[in-house]
């Protein structure tokens, strides 16, 4: 079997996505690290059909994934396999995307914020795909970590540079980044500065031979 490597760039603040096969494999590379990349999964053949933070939890009966997990959609088909992890391995499953009032509420920003929901719809829009909703994203590298078994605190990401996330599909599916613009906590490493993330794609486009 023939794998065709494809690199996208995703710059800072800014979304991206694909359309992947089952079979494909996809890396999250964080290029210099610290950077939190709110991650989605939506089913080609029915695009409201979204990978479910809440319902991978029930698979798992755990709040963090870990390698060798499947991530499951809120009508419980496999769609991605968790394969590899070479960061620090924490990856937020409860926060909500970022979005334009969440900046105004909380942080008190004035004006527009580059925000992941924005990200993803627009990507919806570039693609031509109906739009339905923004599911809880799976944040990757976003070191949100629940303490007493109860309370929820931000820290900031310690994912080196280079440090990557490999999935793979496991139906065909449209998968979403958004590059957080977070610049307002420090979320994104300990300067808080939003960085540029890459997708290494592997498309699984040759035959079995013997
Ligand atoms: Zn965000």
């Amino acid at each position: 079997m023939n794998d065709a490597l494809e690199v996208i760039r995703v710059p800072a603040r800014r979304g991206r996505m694909v359309a992947l096969n089952a079979g494909d494999t996809v890396d999250v590379v964080n290029i210099h690290g610290g950077q939190v990349v709110d991650t989605w999964a939506f089913a080609r053949d029915n695009p409201a059909e979204y990978m479910s933070m809440e319902h991978s939890h029930v698979l798992h009966y755990r709040l963090n994934f870990r390698p060798g997990d499947a991530l499951c959609t809120d009508r419980w088909r496999t769609i991605l396999t968790f394969v590899e992890d070479t960061s620090p391995g924490i990856h937020d499953t409860l926060c909500p995307a970022c979005c334009a009032p969440s900046y105004t509420i909380f942080y008190g920003h004035e004006g527009y914020h580059d925000n992941c929901s924005d990200n993803l719809k627009g990507q919806f829009e570039a693609l031509g795909v109906p739009f339905h909703r923004v599911p809880t994203p799976w944040n990757l590298f976003m070191e949100t970590i629940v303490e007493n078994s109860n309370d929820m605190k931000d820290m900031p990401s310690t994912t080196g540079a280079g440090h990557y996330v490999r999935l793979r599909a496991e139906m065909d599916c449209y998968f979403a980044v958004s590059a957080c613009p977070q610049d307002l906590i420090v979320i994104n490493g300990e300067d808080g500065v939003p960085r540029d993330i890459a997708l290494h794609i592997r498309r699984r486009t040759g035959k079995l031979v013997a």
